[in-house]
């Protein structure tokens, strides 16, 4: 049997997503299994899905379904839309690809606005191409808020704006997997029909819960909706939400975990999570910056909050570069994803993470460079440490002796 050595001090999980789960977190999902017909899990049940409407910015419900956050996908699908329905949706990356193939294979027409992968969905396409759409094919928009393998952030503010301004009935149907808890989301305000999320990104859990936040108006179209759906059914999980149960079997462990994070972000303040998570993110590309590396992101209006992708210099692979940093920091690097890979790499700025944790990251990602021979001008670290101070919160000075 092979044996890795021990590796001492903690492993860097900065990838973007999972994410590292806080102690608190751990300590309130080791817990024995619990009746999940009984009382004591009707109250667990009534208080997440009361709890995780405040992370949505929503009065509306929020399912919770035993599933990676794919399956949100497929339930926001499978109960809005019927065999044939156009959807319109923006290859921002990687993500936004694989829901495209999804709605596919679902038996959708998906239509596709390309992008560079440098860039967010751009509000004013979407508003001329539903413009163009006289007689309302087009049943649902669907866009990637935070698309995690470009670190591209779409405004989804703007793109609500251009379905009112074309006067287009289309659902806005959201992916904010990488979003939710890092970057502002607000399900009424922006009149989103059905915003889509997981568990293990900036909420912090582990793997294994997806979250779906309904409009009223996407609990409307899930009366006539006729694509086939089972485990996904809204229907049959609003019947048992009602009381506080599911339909089935519920994540119980992790459900103890998300009543928690919830109590979490809300201790911390949802807008002092969204502004941490600007501040870092900010002094990560100072760091990349200084490095003389390109950011991935093109446009600073859609900088992420969640994560930074690096363009890697030419002629130096990505995935080479991850593994030195691997095998000599024990720190954990997101690879470069599809027409992407080994030309980039990812920085996680998301979740549990503060100060120090992305500047440990960022030294170990500058020593890298260093060991793997890549080109890079010095003081990326420096630079992220002096932004860092500089926006640090000034302490009220003590008063004198
Ligand atoms: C992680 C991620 C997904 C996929 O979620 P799974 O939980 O892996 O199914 C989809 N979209 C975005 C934007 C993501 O970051």
């Amino acid at each position: 049997m092979s044996h890795e050595p021990r590796r001492a001090g903690r492993h860097f999980l900065q990838i973007p997503g999972p994410t590292p789960v806080p102690e608190r977190i751990l300590a309130a999902m080791s817990r024995q299994i619990l009746d999940h017909r009984g009382l004591e899990f009707q109250k667990l049940g009534q208080r997440v899905l009361a709890g995780i409407k405040t992370i949505f910015k929503t009065k509306g419900p929020v399912f919770i379904f035993p599933a990676s956050g794919t399956g949100a996908w497929e339930s926001a699908l499978t109960n809005t839309l019927s065999p044939g329905d156009k959807v319109l949706m923006c290859e921002t990356g990687q993500f936004a690809v694989l829901w495209a193939v999804m709605a596919k294979r679902l038996g959708l027409d998906a239509e596709v606005i390309p992008t560079d992968w440098r860039t967010a969905a751009e509000a004013s396409v979407i508003e001329k191409r539903l413009r163009e759409d006289k007689a309302h094919a087009i049943k649902a928009v669907c866009v990637v808020h935070n698309e995690t393998s470009t670190g591209c952030r779409t405004r989804i503010d703007e793109v609500r704006k251009a379905l009112d301004s074309a006067k287009h009935p289309a659902l806005l149907m959201v992916d904010t997997i990488s979003g939710l808890a890092c970057a502002d989301l607000r399900h009424d305000e922006w009149g989103i029909d059905v915003t889509i999320s997981g568990s293990q990104k900036g909420m912090m859990l582990p793997p294994g819960l997806s979250f779906t936040a309904v409009s009223a108006k996407a609990l409307d179209a899930a009366k006539t909706a006729k694509l086939a759906k089972s485990y996904f059914a809204w229907d049959d999980m609003t019947s048992n939400n009602a009381t506080g149960f599911f339909p089935y079997t519920p994540a119980t462990g992790l459900l103890y975990g998300l009543a928690e994070a919830i109590d979490m972000i809300n201790d911390e303040g949802l807008e002092n999570v969204f502004a941490r998570h600007e501040r870092l993110a900010e002094a990560t590309r100072r760091a990349v910056t200084a490095w003389g590396f390109e950011i991935q992101c093109r446009d600073p209006k859609y900088y992420s909050p969640a994560v930074t992708t690096v363009m890697m210099p030419e002629g130096h692979n990505a995935d080479a570069y991850r593994k030195i940093v691997l095998d000599n920091f024990n720190m954990s690097l997101g690879t470069g994803l599809n027409k992407i890979a080994g030309k980039a790499f990812r920085i996680g700025h998301l979740g549990d993470t503060n100060e120090l944790t992305v500047l440990g990251a960022l030294t170990g990602v500058e020593m890298g460079f260093e060991l793997a021979g890549v080109p890079h001008k010095k003081g990326g670290v420096l630079a992220a440490m002096q932004y860092i101070a500089e926006t640090a919160a000034k302490p009220v000075k003590a008063a004198a002796e």
